[in-house]
């Protein structure tokens, strides 16, 4: 298992993990911004990261992981790929998830969910939600990096693991010591910076 700090230690050798001032998609200020996709692009740091996710259910014996799209795909197959069993991803059509490209799951499934970064958890748990609306049981929920500030709830049923929690203050604007000491502003996560259209 890798240590928090070794954990620490690959978000900021890959970037995930940087320090600055930044404005977060909900107009928050921040000194720090994770973006898990950073860390995800070298497969082999992936790889070991999500074995560990993998660990802590195997246990239980899963028969499918699924993660929200498109931040849980790629962890959805990584863990699925160290526990040997399928990787499925849902996918938000308007309001609502769903499988698609003829992707099931049933009865005979014991479903983990995984996610890359959970906030709310709004996402884990609709995908759950859908897994049991389809018949089969959910394990639990797994996610690399919980930014919730520790108010996320799920189901008591379903299992909680975070290998990894990101508890840096965020501000409002007019409370923001680094707009007092008048450091640049990034907008990484901005719609005006939107690449790709
Ligand atoms: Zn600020």
């Amino acid at each position: 298992m890798l240590t928090r700090e070794q954990l620490l230690a690959i978000f900021c050798k890959t970037k995930a993990l940087q320090r600055g001032h930044f404005e977060l998609s909900s107009g928050l200020h921040s000194g720090h911004y994770f973006q898990c996709a950073q860390f995800l692009q070298h497969p082999r740091l992936a790889a070991r990261v999500c074995r560990d996710l993998a660990q802590r259910f195997r246990g239980k014996r899963p028969t499918v992981v699924i993660g929200p799209a498109v931040g849980g795909i790629v962890v959805a197959y990584e863990v699925a790929r160290a526990l040997d069993v399928r990787a499925l991803y849902a996918e938000r059509v308007d309001a609502e998830i769903q499988l698609r490209r003829g992707f099931s799951v049933g009865p005979k499934d014991r479903a983990l969910i995984v996610e890359d970064v959970i906030t709310t958890g709004e996402s884990a748990r609709k995908v759950g939600e859908l897994a049991e609306a389809l018949g089969a049981k959910v394990l639990g929920v797994g996610v690399i990096v919980d930014r919730s500030g520790g108010t996320v709830r799920f189901a008591r049923r379903w299992k909680y693991e975070r290998l990894f929690t990101l508890d840096f203050g965020n501000f409002t604007p007019h409370r923001c010591p680094l707009c007092k000491e008048r450091v640049p502003l990034a907008h990484p996560g901005s719609v005006r910076r939107k690449a790709g259209g």
